[in-house]
This record gives C-alpha cells, structure tokens and sequence, in this order.
C-alpha cells in the first residue's frame, strides 16, 4: 500500500501577493504565519522573473533554468506539507510568454512577483512529512 491520508478542508485564503516577492518564499511564510501544516495553493499572475527547475532521474539532480524576462503566470499549483518541522511548499508553475508561447518547471526561489492573486487551501487530518526517498532521491512524502 502506497502513502495516503484523507482531509477535510479547513480555512481557505484568497490573498493578492507582495509585489517584488519572492513567490516561493511568499508561499511558506503564510502558511507558516497561518500555522498551515498541510494544504493546497493555486497561483495565478504574473512575474518579472521565473526561475523553475527540471529533475534528471537518471543524475538524481535538479538542473535550474532562469527566465529572465516578464511572464504571465497561466498555472501553477501544488501543495503545503512539513520538512524539518517547518512548511514546504511544492509548486509546479505553466509560464505564458510574449509570443503565447509556454514554459514551466518545479518553481524555485527567485522567482519575482510582479502581481499574484492566491487560493490557499488548509487541509485538516494528519501531519505530512517529507523525509529522503532513496528511489527517487527525492524528499517525498514519507508519514
Ligand atoms: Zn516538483
């Protein structure tokens, strides 16, 4: 049997982000301010700069790209969990460009708001808990 834990949903948030903030670090400092331990977040918006990571299964590395450029945020999602005792934020994030054209990744840090509107989503049940996945090399969800 693989990991699974059921939720209810708790309080929910619509927050329009810092302008200039870093959008990763945004994420988990307001579920740490909001005591959030695990949870669901959908961004949309724009940034001034994305910087987004791929993952070599092979290597077991990630590989950062940087866009340096302004991008519409057209998706990004993922979820709010605990690594060494504080909130982890997991987002993927689908980057609109000038051409229509999309990019995306794993969301780093240094990725710079330019506007951000947020739905983040508490979930009431048990904790979740990244620990190392020797599989993967990833830090998954372990308890
Ligand atoms: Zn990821």
């Amino acid at each position: 049997m693989y990991l699974q834990h059921q939720y209810s949903t708790g309080r929910k948030w619509l927050a329009r982000l810092p302008y200039e903030g870093d959008l990763l670090e945004v994420l988990e400092k307001f579920a740490a301010e909001k005591s959030i331990r695990v949870g669901h977040v959908g961004v949309i918006g724009a940034v001034k700069k994305a910087v987004v990571a791929y993952y070599d299964q092979q290597k077991k590395e990630y590989g950062s790209l940087v866009f340096d450029e302004p991008l519409e945020i057209l998706h990004c999602t993922g979820n709010l969990s605990l690594k060494d005792g504080a909130p982890k934020a997991h987002m993927h994030i689908i980057l609109g460009s000038k051409q229509g054209s999309a990019l995306g990744g794993h969301l780093m840090p240094g990725t710079i708001l330019f506007a951000g509107e947020a739905v983040i989503e508490e979930l009431i049940g048990p904790e979740l808990i990244r620990g190392y996945d020797p599989q993967t090399g990833l830090p998954l969800w372990e308890k």
